[in-house]
């Protein structure tokens, strides 16, 4: 579906900027992103729409998608505007608390969030090869990894998983009671694990790090209240 009929399904014939018409790419209710219109939004236009999407799901006000024919229209190619990583929890699916459709972005889920050199794989691929514009790495208030990390659970592959949130534990300054009965104590090593982890991704991957000091891609970190579903971004850099 070509733009003018993303256009045409939202009314949105006030403007005719090209970054405003590209900024309204996100919301097509049937079409999928072209080449065309992602490679024209900048990595702060795509961090504009992620934040209006995960506005208008909180407030109720999400795009009427028709699922079956933006199937239809990626079938051949993506060209996806950004990459999540995430948590594997339920209650934090990326596409729907962003309101984006098939085809606008990637995203990857594990435990925790954590970054393993599989995932920087899976976000070089993302960004480096398949050319999506920002990476989000988000973390979640009330998170049972962080919480099994603080208790020191072992359980067959999970000790291992949780071995790598330990660093952010070790990194969290907090002053009240440290465990993992305390949301408050809970939240903050979420959050250090989100910025340790931006630090690994641009660390460990110099594809990364390159394409974000070239300006050809952002890196920001999130943390996505359960609570009242607002995803706060951390760290941007504009
Ligand atoms: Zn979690």
């Amino acid at each position: 579906m070509k733009r003018r009929h993303f256009l045409a399904a939202l009314g949105a014939f006030a403007t005719t900027r090209p970054e405003a018409v590209a900024a309204q790419v996100l919301t097509g209710s049937t079409g999928v992103l072209t080449k065309e219109d992602r490679d024209r939004m900048t990595p702060g236009h795509v961090i504009d729409e992620l934040k209006k999407g995960n506005e208008r799901f909180r407030t109720g006000t999400m795009v009427s998608r028709d699922y079956r024919a933006q199937q239809r229209s990626s079938a051949a190619s993506q060209f996806p505007a950004a990459v999540a990583l995430g948590c594997v929890d339920s209650r934090v699916p990326v596409e729907i608390i962003c309101d984006v459709g098939i085809g606008d972005m990637f995203s990857a889920r594990i435990a925790g969030n954590i970054v393993d050199d599989d995932l920087l794989g899976s976000l070089e691929f993302a960004c480096a090869v398949a050319g999506a514009k920002v990476i989000v790495l988000f973390g979640h208030t009330s998170c049972g990894a962080i919480k099994g990390a603080i208790d020191d659970v072992e359980m067959g592959n999970l000790t291992g998983l949780l071995a790598r949130i330990k660093p952010a534990i070790a990194a969290t300054t907090f002053s009240g009671e440290k465990s993992s009965k305390h949301a408050n104590y809970v939240d903050a090593v979420a959050r250090t694990n989100v910025l340790l982890g931006l630090d690994s991704i641009r660390r460990r991957s110099p594809i990364l790090a390159d394409l974000e000091k070239k300006e050809t891609i952002q890196i920001v970190g999130g943390m996505y209240d359960l609570g009242d579903g607002k995803l706060s971004f951390l760290g941007e850099r504009n």
